[in-house]
């Protein structure tokens, strides 16, 4: 079998702290692997930075003077994770045949890659990476996570329980991946969508090696909702399910209103008469919002936006690839 050439494609926002840290360790990884001769030795790094407004690029654009396996490309703006990595995979596509996508702060376990190359070359087209624990996240991370994996698959959303965003791809894959043109990407969902052989490969997670994280909890609850609205339609459902079964009890309440008025034992009802407005204009302002989001999105989907915008390339500004 023809060994075949991996990209890691890295999304950075924000890292000159730790940059140059890790750099080192994903070259000797994919230097091990060549002299393993496990991948090829056109097998590349694609750094993404996603907008940076610290050192970043410039410490991406003078990697890859230095070391002729690194390539970069920086976004025209700050566009977030998900399309970071996504613009990576789309300029690789091409030119590779697999490709793993990884965070740059050292915090997944890099020797999982030996396991992702094996498992493709066992026959797997995309390789998930599980984390194993969660031993150094917080408490409230780790219930907040493990209790939204169980709300996604209670949605109907297909994702791999503890499995972020450090993956093994075929071209294969990314060539179908790159037929799904929607902005809100929720890329751990689509990826499942698109069937193939797949497996898991179960890694440790550490704490980060420099820098800090770009994830606050706003981001994550902005990604969380943007996961369960861009992959299912089931909280639709749920308030139609809602406006029912409201139905339902105003129409029992109406005979029970009917049934005292008749019996002439009507009171002066204001309080019950309050909570039911306040009740039902608050689940019909919810479900109005709701209603919203979903159509939030569709403008959104419909307007066709690019994804993402290069704005400089290292290497003399020629593709990812070209020059080999
Ligand atoms: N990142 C990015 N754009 C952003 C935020 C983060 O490309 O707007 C990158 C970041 O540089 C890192 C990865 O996404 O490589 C994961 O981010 P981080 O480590 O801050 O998140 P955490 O691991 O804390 O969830
Ligand atoms: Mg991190």
């Amino acid at each position: 079998m023809k060994k075949p050439i991996l990209y890691v494609i890295i999304p950075c926002y924000n890292e000159e702290e730790v940059l140059e840290l890790t750099c080192g360790i994903f070259t000797d990884e994919i230097n091990e692997l060549i002299r393993k001769n496990k991948i090829s030795e056109k097998s590349r790094i694609v750094y993404i930075d996603d907008g940076s407004r610290d050192k970043t690029w410039d410490i991406i654009t003078r990697l890859s003077i230095d070391n002729i396996c690194i390539n970069g490309i920086r976004l025209s703006r700050n566009r977030g994770h998900q399309n970071a990595v996504l613009a990576g995979l789309l300029e690789s596509k091409d030119v590779c045949d697999i490709s793993i996508t990884i965070d740059c702060d050292g915090q997944d376990d890099i020797h999982a890659m030996e396991n992702m190359v094996d498992a493709y070359t066992d026959g797997a087209d995309i390789v998930y990476g599980v984390r194993s624990d969660r031993s150094t996240d917080t408490f409230f991370k780790r219930f907040t996570a493990e209790a939204y994996y169980r709300l996604l698959n209670m949605m109907g959303v297909e994702v791999i329980f503890n499995h972020a965003d450090y993956r093994l791809m075929s071209s294969k894959v990314l060539q179908e991946l790159s037929k799904f043109k929607e902005v809100n990407l929720f890329l751990r969902g689509m990826v499942s969508l698109i069937g193939y052989k797949s497996t898991s490969v179960y890694y440790g997670r550490h704490e980060r090696m420099g820098g800090k994280s770009h994830y606050p909890l706003r981001k994550m609850l902005i990604l969380a909702f943007d996961g369960i609205t861009s992959l299912s339609v089931k909280p639709i459902r749920l308030i139609t399910a809602l406006g029912f079964f409201i139905a339902f009890l105003s129409f029992i309440g109406i005979i029970w209103i009917v049934i005292g008025t008749i019996n002439g034992n009507t009171i002066e009802g204001w309080a019950s008469s309050t909570c039911l407005i306040c009740l039902v204009s608050g689940v019909q302002m919810m479900s109005l919002g709701v209603i919203g989001e979903y159509i939030g999105k569709i403008y959104l989907e419909v307007k066709a936006r690019p994804r993402y915008i290069v704005s400089e390339r290292t290497d003399k500004g020629k593709k990812i690839g070209e020059h080999e």
